[in-house]
């Protein structure tokens, strides 16, 4: 839930981010372990470690000192996490907001009122397909208690979205999940499904033939024209236009990871420029702070995988960095962002 108070404190910390070597918002990813294994998965790499309560508390203070205002748990799926209703209490009492990405295949109506007392205040939930598709676990067909679950989230106050991959195997069915969560007021946040994994991936759902991207093309219409008639989609309409313009030239966005407006934080506290090319820029001590070093090397990096990432978690932060004013808006509402 958000109050007044909580809302206030977002936009001055989003403020104060603008400055140099100040960064808003971070993932935290106690562990790399999941109990799904979905095809595009760049998230889990099943290494044994996994942080322990004090190791967040540690983190989270480091985190406060650099300026974040929001931690985002993140992992594999965080939900395994055995500390995760202490560590969302703590993160409350270090004036930061918790949210919460998860796959949604362990939520209960127990653990989310736990949540709920501890103070989470939103949630994204993974919903690639109603139907049943090869590629994810992440769907109606497999979680039919969902819907009802995510209502249950917003009637004790905690705002949540879904999150669904739009690749080869969900294109078709994505113009009904977006009515279905729509009529159900259920925001949904769409990613493109990204080159980023393996060339297995890449061929069983990656748009790569004229014939995939015709398909891309076509759902790409029915999105935006969906926004257009007011479905609740996070992304920018030019999230999905940009993307068909890249595959005619090179991408004309630029990823603000370069910016270290948000850091990723792995499970031993490395410092990740972004877990999709997990680049260390450092640990997260009591003397971590960001350098002009680090940004050097923020930029060169990104420089290198920009023009081939279209990570919509990374344009909406790209989008909203250049558009401040809607973003004061939409943290006043909390309907854009
Ligand atoms: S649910 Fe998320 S973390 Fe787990 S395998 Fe799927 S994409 Fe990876
Ligand atoms: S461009 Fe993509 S891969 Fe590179 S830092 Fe940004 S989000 Fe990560």
């Amino acid at each position: 839930m958000l109050g007044v108070k909580d809302k206030a404190l977002l936009a001055q910390r989003y403020l104060l981010s603008r400055l140099p070597k100040r960064t808003f918002f971070s993932f935290v990813a106690p562990l790399r372990k999941c109990n799904l294994d979905c095809h595009y998965c760049y998230q889990i790499d099943m290494q044994p470690k996994c942080m322990s309560f004090e190791e967040f508390c540690d983190y989270a203070y480091n985190l406060r000192r650099i300026g974040v205002g929001v931690i985002s748990f993140t992992g594999g799926e965080p939900m395994m996490w055995s500390h995760l209703s202490e560590a969302i209490r703590f993160t409350r009492t270090k004036k930061m907001i918790p949210h919460l990405n998860t796959n949604g295949t362990l939520l209960s109506q127990n653990a989310l009122r736990s949540f709920a007392e501890e103070g989470l205040a939103g949630m994204m939930v993974s919903l690639d397909s109603i139907e049943a598709i090869p590629s994810s676990y992440k769907t109606l067909s497999h979680n039919p208690e969902l819907l009802n679950l995510i209502h249950y989230a917003k009637s004790l106050g905690i705002i949540t979205t879904c999150n669904a991959v739009l690749s080869k195997a969900t294109a078709e069915g994505m113009p009904s999940l977006i009515e279905r969560l729509d009529s159900e007021g259920i925001p949904i946040s769409i990613g493109i499904f990204d080159a980023g994994t393996s060339i297995e991936a890449k061929r069983a759902l990656g748009f790569n033939s004229e014939t995939d991207l015709q398909l891309l093309a076509n759902t790409v219409k029915s999105i935006t024209s969906l926004k257009a008639q007011g479905a609740k989609i996070v992304e920018p309409t030019s999230y999905f236009l940009d993307y068909l313009d890249s595959q005619v030239s090179s991408s004309s966005w630029i990823c603000q990871k370069a910016k270290l407006k948000s850091l990723a934080i792995g499970p031993s506290g490395q410092v990740l420029l972004c877990p999709r090319i997990n680049t260390e820029i450092g640990f997260l001590n009591s003397s971590f702070k960001i350098t002009s070093d680090m940004q050097k090397l923020a930029e060169s990096r990104v420089a290198k995988c920009s023009p081939f990432c279209h990570s919509n978690c990374s344009y909406n932060s790209s989008y909203y960095q250049r558009h401040p004013f809607k973003t004061i808006l939409g943290l006043a509402s909390i309907k854009a962002i």
